[in-house]
């Protein structure tokens, strides 16, 4: 019997379960919505229900469950320390342990982008790029890093927060308390609200229709979101940027200006064969991802 592993996505609004095997194929999924309001043991109660169903139905139960955390978790112990997208507070929530309680199998956490980071390593276009920088563009800027083949974590598991790095001196206050991080100018949200508009996809097509408001916002957006992957190339000289995210799709108004910003800013060496691109996973970066935890951790340096 082939061996199987189970994935999780853990969203704010919804929770994706699969199993699948080392090849990167999701053989089972199943989608519920994240119980509104719910604290961390119904959540963590659901995601347990979810693994026991998917076996069922696969007829065998899976070696290992991976869970992909929208905050900060410490890889080694499965602490939760911080999620900034769930209605409860899970500060110091000991996720890992309780579910290798109750589900009797080895259980890694790992914050959502650094997963796709992983999956992307794995089953994306990791293997063409020994190194790259993974951005993942949505509600949040996330990211992460992978240096000669493995995904660096640093001792809390949080290396690759490129989201949180100043691009504004004294710019607008961002949900981690500092000022002019990236994620509080170039986020969907950010850009959807100096476009004056409800959203990313409504903002993004005023822009492709000539609304000069909402352009301005894509070009603020990109101007850091370019400054952020300049300086990025210039620390560690990467094979690539890659892009994951709703807001990957918008080549023309984001992805093309950090091209444009890259080969400008780097000045000391050439920065034109670094390729900025979108990341290759696809929509299932995150399942993928969770399941590349426990197909290859020893792609993860700690
Ligand atoms: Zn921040």
């Amino acid at each position: 019997m082939e061996t199987l592993f189970a994935a999780v996505d853990l969203g704010g609004t919804k929770i994706a379960a699969a199993l699948g095997n080392a090849a990167g194929q999701l053989l089972h999924t199943e989608t519920v919505p994240t119980p509104p309001g719910a604290g961390p043991e119904a959540i963590l109660s659901t995601i347990a229900n979810l693994v026991d169903s998917l076996s069922s139905r696969a007829g065998q139960r899976p070696v290992a469950l991976g869970i992909g955390v929208p905050g900060l978790i410490d890889l080694r112990t499965g602490q939760v320390n911080f999620v900034p997208n769930l209605p409860t507070q899970w500060r110091g929530v000991p996720a890992g342990p309780f579910l290798e309680r109750r589900l009797q199998m080895p259980v890694r956490l790992l914050n959502d982008a650094r997963c796709a980071t992983l999956g992307e390593l794995l089953y994306g276009h990791g293997p063409q790029y020994p190194s790259f920088v993974m951005f993942t563009l949505g509600t949040g800027i996330g990211g992460g890093i992978v240096i000669d083949g493995r995904l660096r974590l640093g001792p809390l598991s949080a290396a690759g927060e490129i989201g949180h790095s100043t691009v504004l001196p004294n710019g607008p206050i961002c949900g981690c308390g500092n000022p002019g991080c990236l994620e509080a100018i170039s986020s969907g949200p950010a850009i959807a609200r100096a476009a004056g508009y409800p959203d990313t996809e409504s903002a993004a097509s005023a822009a492709r229709s000539g609304d000069p408001r909402a352009q301005q916002a894509f070009r603020d957006a990109a101007f850091y979101l370019g400054i952020a992957a300049a300086n990025l190339v210039t620390a560690l000289h990467p094979d690539a940027l890659l892009f994951s995210g709703g807001m990957s799709e918008l080549v023309d108004l984001l992805l093309m200006p950090v091209r444009a910003a890259v080969n400008e800013r780097v000045r000391m060496f050439p920065a034109d064969g670094v390729a900025v691109r979108r990341a290759g996973a696809g929509p299932n970066a995150g399942l993928l991802g969770a399941l590349a935890l426990n197909v290859a951790p020893d792609k993860i340096a700690l």
